[in-house]
């Protein structure tokens, strides 16, 4: 089974595409949601606790995720802290979940930061979902109603999407030129063919 990783800057169009390998009948792992789901877990949230301090675990007992974002995108020590944490958490769980997809040709590790997190190397390929800046900020502010001062912040630690475009291996255009499902299926058609 190929495993093939998909990236793309925020609001690039990592999750609409996805939505077509779905389509496809391509399993899918959603990086984001599942480090969501990882942060229920009682060992990480004592590791949360320890490393960022008992402010961040609210009075229920769950991480404050809110809290937790206003400092790790104003810092890159504190970003790379949290990274530390889930990344290598977020690996060991696609590596068990892909053990459940053995019947499929190939799968789709969906994640914005795949080549910051140094995690690159786990997968056999990757796809770039290449949007310019301007244009995914306001897909974002449209899509979320969020401030573009807030998109920034989040941009700010991430390669620029040249950089991600330069180190994938395939590159899926979603400036609104091109459109986005023939360059799917020309990707899909490849990866059935070398797998
Ligand atoms: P994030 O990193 O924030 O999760 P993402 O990379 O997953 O974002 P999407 O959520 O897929 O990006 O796309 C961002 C927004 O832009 C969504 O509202 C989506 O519907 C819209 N969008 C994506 N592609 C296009 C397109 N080609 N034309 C118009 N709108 C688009």
């Amino acid at each position: 089974m190929i495993k093939i990783g998909l990236t793309g800057n925020i609001g690039s169009g990592k999750t609409t595409v996805s939505q077509v390998f779905s389509i496809l009948q391509i399993p899918v792992y959603h990086a984001d949601e599942e480090s969501r789901r990882l942060l229920l877990d009682p060992a990480v949230i004592e590791k949360i606790k320890n490393t960022f301090g008992e402010g961040f675990v609210t009075q229920t007992g769950e991480v404050d995720r809110k809290a937790l974002g206003t400092i790790v995108f104003a810092d890159s020590h504190e970003l790379s802290q949290l990274t530390d944490i889930l990344h290598p958490l977020v690996i060991e769980d696609f590596r068990e979940w892909c053990k459940s997809k053995k019947e499929s040709i190939y799968v789709i590790h969906e994640a914005a930061i795949i080549f910051e997190s140094g995690v690159e190397k786990d997968f056999d390929k990757i796809i770039h979902v290449s949007c310019p800046k301007e244009i995914a900020i306001q897909r974002v502010i449209e899509r979320d109603g969020t401030t573009r001062e807030e998109i920034l912040k989040r941009m700010q630690f991430q390669l620029t999407d040249e950089e991600k475009a330069d180190r994938s291996d395939w590159v899926i255009s979603n400036d609104g030129t091109l459109m986005l499902i023939p360059q799917i299926l020309e990707l899909d058609k490849k990866l059935r063919a070398v797998s």
